[in-house]
C-alpha cells in the first residue's frame, strides 16, 4: 500500500490481511448459524492460547479497560482485601477500579522501570486475609514485564485468588494460565491478539466462577455481570444464539481467524518469536546509544519496548521517525512522561518489520541531529536475528 506507515505502537498494531478482509465481510445476524459456529470457535480457540484447557472464556464488545473493570466487578464485594502488584499507569488504573467495587485496595510498589520483590510480595500476601492479588503483567507504560508464574506460586500458599492483567502480553509473552494458577487473565483485541480494537477478552478459572457464584452482594456494574454473559458465552460454545447484548458480529469473526493464526504458529513458537524478535530490537537501539525504561534485561517485556529519547532530543523525534515509516507512541509514565517513547512489537510482526522500525528512527534521529554510524542499529539486530 503506497504511503502506508508501520503501525508499531503498543496497540493498535499492525493486523493481517486475513483478519482485515474478515472485518470487510457484510455484517451476518447475530443468530446466524455462521455466526454461531464462528464465535464456539473462537471461544474454543481462546483456551488454547491462553494455555487454560478447563478455563471459561468471555468475549464482550469493550475495550481493554472494561476487561478490567468485568474482573474486578464479579469478585469483588465491598470490603474484600486486594493486593495490588504496582508497576505503573495500568496497575494504578486496576487499583481504582477496585476500589470503586468496594475493595480494601493494598498497593505493593516499585520504583519505575523495576518490579517488587517476590518475598516482598509473599510477606505481604501473609499479613492479612487477601482475597485477590492482581498483577499486570506487562506495563504499558513502562515495558517491565512481571513474573507471573512466582507471584501466582506465592498466591497459592495463601489461598489469594490471581487476577492477571494481560492486555498487553496475551499471545506474546509466555502465559501459561492453569498450570501457573491464575484466576482471571484477560486481554483486549487490539494487541498481541491482532484484531482491531473493541473485543474485551476473558478467561476464567473454575475458582474465579466458584468465587463469584457463591458472592452475598449483587456486581455493581450491570453490563459486566457475568449472570448475563456466562449464559451467551455457553450458549454460543453449545452451538446455539442467545442475547443479552449485541456482540460485535464483524470483530468475533476476526478474532476467530486471528485466533486459528496465532495456534497455527504455536504457542511456543509465538513466545520464542517474540523474545527473539524484541532482543534483536533491543540490541540495534543500544549499539547506537540508547537506554531502556525497565532496569533490567530480565524484567524487559517481549511485546513492547520503553526507550528513553537520546542525549539532546525529545518527542519532536517521533514525527520525524513517522515521516520515515512507524509511528511510534509517546510516554504515558506519568513520573517521566516527557523522557520516553515507546515502540510495540507484538502480534505478527516479523523480522523484517524489526529492521524497518530500526530503519526509520535511525532516520529520524540522523534528521534530529544525533550522531550515530549509519546503520549500525540493523546491523546488530541483523546479527542477533540470524543467530542458530
Ligand atoms: N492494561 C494494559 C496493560 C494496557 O496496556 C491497556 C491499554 N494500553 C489497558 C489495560 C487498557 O486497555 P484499553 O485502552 O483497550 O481500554
Amino acid at each position: 500500500m503506497k504511503g502506508k506507515r508501520l503501525l508499531m505502537i503498543p496497540g493498535p498494531i499492525e493486523f493481517t490481511l486475513e483478519v482485515l478482509a474478515e472485518m470487510a465481510k457484510p455484517t451476518l445476524s447475530h443468530t446466524d448459524q455462521q455466526f454461531i459456529e464462528e464465535f464456539g470457535q473462537a471461544l474454543e480457540k481462546m483456551r488454547k492460547v491462553w494455555l487454560a484447557p478447563n478455563g471459561q472464556p468471555f468475549a464482550i464488545a469493550g475495550s481493554g479497560t472494561l476487561a478490567m473493570e468485568i474482573a474486578a466487578a464479579n469478585i469483588t464485594e465491598p470490603g474484600d482485601n486486594v493486593l495490588i502488584v504496582h508497576t505503573g499507569y495500568f496497575s494504578e488504573r486496576m487499583a481504582d477500579i477496585f476500589r470503586l467495587h468496594g475493595a480494601n485496595v493494598d498497593i505493593v510498589q516499585s520504583a519505575v522501570g523495576d518490579i517488587p520483590e517476590i518475598d516482598e510480595v509473599r510477606r505481604r500476601l501473609k499479613s492479612k486475609n487477601y482475597k485477590i492479588l492482581s498483577i499486570t503483567h506487562v506495563d504499558t507504560s513502562t515495558g517491565v514485564r512481571t513474573d507471573v508464574k512466582a507471584l501466582s506460586a506465592a498466591a497459592q500458599e495463601t489461598n489469594t485468588l490471581v487476577v492477571v492483567d494481560g492486555v498487553c502480553a496475551v499471545a506474546g509473552e509466555e502465559l501459561r494460565m492453569e498450570e501457573w494458577g491464575v484466576d482471571i487473565a484477560f486481554t483486549a483485541s487490539q494487541k498481541a491478539i491482532g484484531v482491531p480494537p473493541g473485543l474485551a477478552l476473558l478467561v476464567t478459572s473454575k475458582k474465579a466462577m466458584e468465587s463469584f457464584r457463591s458472592r452475598k452482594s449483587p456486581v455493581g456494574a450491570y453490563y459486566c455481570d457475568w449472570q448475563y454473559w456466562l449464559p451467551v458465552m455457553e450458549a454460543y460454545e453449545g452451538r446455539k444464539s442467545a442475547y443479552f447484548g449485541t456482540p460485535a458480529v464483524n470483530l468475533v469473526r476476526a478474532l476467530n481467524i486471528s485466533l486459528g493464526q496465532i495456534l497455527d504458529e504455536g504457542m511456543e513458537a509465538r513466545f520464542e518469536r517474540h523474545a527473539r524478535n524484541a532482543a534483536a530490537f533491543r540490541a540495534g537501539l543500544s549499539t547506537i546509544g540508547l537506554s531502556f525504561v525497565p532496569v533490567r534485561k530480565e524484567i524487559m517485556a517481549n511485546t513492547l519496548s520503553a526507550v528513553y529519547y537520546p542525549e539532546g532530543t525529545d518527542a519532536s523525534i517521533l514525527p520525524l521517525i513517522a515521516k520515515n515509516g512507524a509511528v511510534l507512541a509517546g510516554g504515558l509514565h506519568p513520573a517521566i512522561k516527557t523522557r520516553y517513547f515507546r515502540i510495540g512489537h507484538m502480534g505478527m510482526s516479523d523480522a523484517s518489520e524489526i529492521l524497518a522500525v530500526l530503519g526509520s528512527i535511525e532516520q529520524g534521529l540522523a534528521t534530529a541531529g544525533y550522531s550515530f554510524e549509519p546503520g549500525a542499529s540493523l546491523k546488530a539486530a541483523q546479527s542477533a536475528l540470524i543467530q542458530p
